[in-house]
C-alpha cells in the first residue's frame, strides 16, 4: 500500500531498524516502545486485519511466532516475552497493516 509506514520501511523508502527480514515477514524495533524490548513482526502482505489475510498469510502468522521463539535470546527476550495483535480502534491499532507486538526485556505487568 502506498501510504503504509510498514510497507515503506520494508521497501527502504523510510528508515526503520530492521532486525530480521525474509521474503515473508520482517521484525523491526518499535519507534515508540512500551516496554524495554518492544519489537514488531510484520508480514510482507499488506492486510489491515486478520479477517482480510489470505490462507497463506494465516499460516505465516504461526511461522512468525515460531521464528520469534527461535530468536528469543537474539532479540533480548531471554526471560520470556509477550505477543499481542491489536485489531481495530478499541484495541489501539495505530497502523492498518497486521503486526505482532513482541514485548519483553523486563518484567511485564500481569493481566
Ligand atoms: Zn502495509
Amino acid at each position: 500500500m502506498d501510504n503504509c509506514v510498514f510497507c515503506k520501511i520494508r521497501k527502504g523508502e523510510i528508515p526503520g531498524t530492521i532486525l530480521y527480514k525474509d521474503e515473508d515477514f520482517m521484525i523491526i524495533k518499535n519507534i515508540a516502545p512500551s516496554s524495554k524490548v518492544h519489537l514488531l513482526a510484520i508480514p510482507t502482505e499488506h492486510a489491515p486485519f486478520i479477517a482480510d489475510i489470505s490462507e497463506k498469510s494465516a499460516e505465516l502468522l504461526g511461522k512468525m511466532m515460531s521464528k520469534i521463539s527461535h530468536m528469543q535470546e537474539e532479540l533480548g527476550l531471554t526471560n520470556g516475552y509477550r505477543l499481542i495483535i491489536n485489531q481495530g480502534e478499541d484495541a489501539g491499532q495505530t497502523v492498518s497493516h497486521i503486526h505482532i507486538h513482541i514485548m519483553g526485556g523486563e518484567k511485564l505487568a500481569e493481566f
